[in-house]
């Protein structure tokens, strides 16, 4: 069952060959064989998933069905949950029950989904590796000593693995797609606005966006369907009418203008990944789309931009963990200045800290000029250098990554190197665009993610694109050796 996808899996669950319970119970047979190696998992929750899914086959003997009721699912460890800790991968919230749902956590579960756990990811998603988790590195599915990607690495990982039929992610700079990337799977960024943030523990609030992580793209369409729409009571929420993603997967691609940015296919690419695209990019010509070169003159200038910006944001949104709410709390504090210091210098990581340094260090009166107000400018143009773009094609493509998953503590030591593997997806989250990354091939055993970026709200497109492409391709069928 774990090679199926979650629409597979939907329709057994409408024929009748399954039930929930024994579903839920295959995948938690699977976490608890494969979850030891993996570590993919902050929480598993048995008990509280096996009563979802008996109310989920309630629910379909009375009719009262999405085609989500009583599938197994699992949400990045950033989504609040009123009854499951809620870590977000940090000491700081080691011990963190949240009052309440986020939205998206409320919208699966009135789909009907069963939620089988809380998946590891790096500490308050600041990372590329998952090796920031106060719980540990997750294992790359595909290779030993491999990390998944992050900052969703633990959703990326128990996808890919069969662990799991779907798992939610976030990406901020990247971290849905980069470890979609890495570990061989499919995952969507929404347009910002798109999905709801309320609930979804901040990290840059201008740049955060939930998405699904699954195995294909009609997988991801289904689950977009439940997890976009208006939310008053996030700010940035964007009303848009509803529509269904499912609707337009089979549409053909006849005429479609594809653009390669050819700042995206240059030295920092790496030369058996750029074949592996550049194959890519034939079937999609196959499928009927026209190839052209595009400019986006300014993309040198993202990861500088990003890495101005995110800390700047993330200085300001972790004030809130000082020990006297919630979370981490130090020992025996002299007095509140005391508090407050060895709370923060106990309960956060180093790059948490270091984001927090950076960002402060930038929002400082004689340095903003020089630094955010300069970001903020680069973000304009980024914005501008698509906007130019799209006037000319309606998707652009290229490598989601500049290379397939390197091996745990290869970066660790060097920030920059770790911050260059999201030089092709921060500048989508700076002008607030959608993006997938989908599986177009392997390098070395290891795979290799091809992304669509696409114009605002087009999500439909992306999902019709990416969908046709795995109509023809089977590289999101593949499943590590060491989990079949
Ligand atoms: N890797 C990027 C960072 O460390 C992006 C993280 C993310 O998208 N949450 O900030």
């Amino acid at each position: 069952m774990y090679r199926q996808t979650l629409s597979e899996l939907s329709d057994a669950l409408v024929q009748k060959r399954i039930s929930s319970v024994e579903l839920t119970q295959h995948f938690i047979d699977r976490i608890n064989i494969h979850n030891p190696v993996l570590n993919s998992f902050i929480t598993v929750t048995v008990d509280a998933a096996m009563e979802q899914a008996r109310a989920a086959d309630a629910k379909r003997a009375r009719d009262e069905t999405t085609p989500l009721t009583g599938i197994p699912m699992a949400h990045k460890d950033i989504f609040c949950t009123s009854d499951i800790r809620t870590s977000c991968g940090s000491k700081m919230l080691d011990n963190f029950i949240a009052p309440y749902d986020a939205t998206v956590v409320e919208q699966l579960n009135n789909a009907g989904m069963v939620i089988l756990g809380k998946t590891n990811m790096d500490e308050f998603a600041m990372g590329s590796s998952n090796e920031t988790s106060y719980y540990g590195v997750v294992t790359n599915p595909w290779k030993d000593n491999h990390v998944p990607g992050g900052s969703s690495g633990g959703s990326a990982a128990a996808v890919a693995a069969g662990l799991i039929p779907m798992a939610t992610g976030t990406d901020t700079g990247g971290s849905i797609r980069q470890p979609a990337a890495l570990c061989g799977i499919t995952g969507l960024k929404p347009t910002y606005g798109l999905v709801s943030r309320y609930g979804m523990i901040a990290f840059a609030s201008s740049l955060d966006q939930g998405g699904p992580m699954t195995r294909s793209a009609e997988d991801a369409a289904l689950v977009l369907n439940h997890m976009a729409g208006f939310d008053p009571r996030d700010s940035t929420s964007v009303e848009q009418p509803a529509i269904d993603y499912t609707d337009n997967l089979d549409n053909d691609l006849d005429g479609l203008k594809v653009g390669l940015p050819k700042q995206y296919f240059n030295e920092s690419l790496d030369s058996e990944v750029a074949v592996v695209i550049d194959n890519a990019i034939r079937e999609l010509e196959k499928l009927g789309a026209t190839i052209s070169d595009i400019e986006l003159p300014n993309a040198h200038l993202s990861i500088p931009a990003y890495y101005v910006i995110a800390p700047a944001e993330c200085s300001s949104n972790l004030s809130r963990y000082d020990g006297v709410r919630f979370g981490y709390r130090c020992d025996k504090p002299r007095d509140l200045l005391d508090l407050y210091c060895r709370t923060r210098a106990e309960g956060f990581g180093r790059e948490v800290k270091r984001r927090i340094m950076i960002g402060t260090y930038a929002l400082s009166a004689g340095y903003y000029d020089a630094y955010y107000l300069k970001a903020q400018q680069i973000r304009r143009l980024l914005q501008q250098d698509f906007k130019n773009a799209f006037t000319d094609v309606d998707v652009i493509v290229g490598p989601t990554t500049p290379d397939v998953a390197f091996s745990i503590g290869e970066r660790t030591e060097d920030p920059v190197s770790m911050y260059l593997s999201d030089i092709f997806t921060v500048s989508v989250n700076l002008a607030g665009l959608p993006a997938m990354s989908i599986p177009a091939g392997f390098k070395n055993g290891l795979p290799v993610g091809l992304q669509l970026i696409g114009n605002y709200f087009q999500e439909s497109r992306l999902l019709n694109i990416a969908h046709r492409f795995q109509t023809i391709t089977d590289w999101h069928r593949r499943i590590p050796e060491a989990f079949q």
